[in-house]
């Protein structure tokens, strides 16, 4: 019998839905025979109140596997996860925005009435504008990783992930297994860049505002590490398994420092205490890099790690 999955997206921009069409013909060999979407708003629209909008209670339909992507920024959001908590047996996070909070999490720096004046009030490129509070759901007091809402059994992290892993969790989901996991290594574990333990580009951080050092008809092999360079790199303290199964970190090809988006390596890591350690320890300091909470932060805000900061002068 083919194993029930359903999906939901909270505050999500639909790129790990998009990866999980990227898996490509492999989901033709499990669709409709292994597994049955018995809910995707991605693909098929669906309502929370009943077809015809005549129920009273926000429902999704029972399945094995709950697919999340997305953070939690609404009421509605939080609902929805626990909705589908109750649904399912095994509940999937999908994609760093609901592992760690994402992007979107970057705005946990500030209070909610902050970021709302800033985009309809103040923001110079339209009239200012009120936000809208009536037959809207209310936001969260920040932006929440699912697992902040309820227990999350496996976790997919990535902006987005790689097919080859949503792959690979759901053949084993579909063989009757209840864990899956990527493996605890970072992207400088498998990067294949020079190394010399220390730094070639002074104490201070530079901005990427110039090409890095590197020779475009020579291997990647040959290219010296972008953080030793000088510039920050993020590859320390993040997950590897951005180009899949094998191959080179995916920023790393195009030369370009990794952004920390498949999150910590392990779960309940701190991203930006460790990455000062790592800087420091090549000779670097973390405290001329210009806005690093955010820097250090960047896919990774959920879980309290970006709240808002005392205003200095404002009581
Ligand atoms: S993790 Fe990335 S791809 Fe997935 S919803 Fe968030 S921003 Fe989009
Ligand atoms: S810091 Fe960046 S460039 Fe250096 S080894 Fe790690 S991932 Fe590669
Ligand atoms: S190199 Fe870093 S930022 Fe780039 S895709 Fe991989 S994990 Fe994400």
């Amino acid at each position: 019998m083919a194993v029930k999955v359903s999906s939901e997206w909270l505050n999500a921009c639909s790129g790990c839905e998009i990866s999980i069409l990227n898996i490509g013909e492999t989901i033709l060999d499990l669709i409709p025979d292994k597994i049955e979407l018995v809910h995707i708003p991605a693909l098929v629209d669906s309502k929370y109140y009943g077809q015809l909008g005549d129920g009273t209670k926000l429902e999704l339909p029972k399945a094995t596997v709950g697919l999340i992507s997305g953070g939690v920024r609404t009421e509605e959001h939080a609902e929805v996860v626990r909705e589908m908590r109750d649904k399912v047996d095994i509940l999937v996070a999908l994609g760093t925005c609901a592992t760690d909070g994402g992007i979107p999490a970057q705005a946990n720096m500030w209070k909610n009435e902050d970021v709302l004046k800033k985009i309809f009030g103040d923001c110079p490129t339209h009239e200012p504008a009120g936000h809208p509070t009536e037959i809207v759901p209310p936001y969260t007091d920040s932006v929440l990783a699912v697992d902040e809402v309820a227990k999350v059994d496996i976790y997919i992290p990535g902006c987005p992930p790689h097919p080859d892993w949503i792959a690979d969790a759901l053949l084993a989901l579909v063989e009757g297994k209840t864990e899956w996991a990527l493996p605890e290594r970072s992207v400088c574990d498998t990067c294949p860049v020079i190394r010399e333990k220390k730094s070639a580009g002074g104490a201070a951080i530079k901005r990427p505002l110039e090409n890095y050092t590197y020779d475009p008809d020579e291997p990647i092999e040959k290219m010296r590490c972008i953080m030793e360079q000088g510039y920050l790199c993020l590859g320390a303290v993040t997950r590897a398994g951005c180009a899949g199964k094998s191959g080179v970190p995916r920023c790393i090809q195009a030369r370009q420092a990794c952004r920390g988006c498949f999150g910590p390596i392990r779960r309940g890591a701190k991203p930006m205490v460790d990455m000062m350690g790592a800087l420091s320890s090549i000779g670097q300091d973390a405290k001329s890099l210009v806005d690093r909470r955010a820097l250090l932060n960047r896919f990774v805000g959920a879980h309290k790690n970006l709240r808002p900061l005392p205003q200095r002068g404002k009581k």
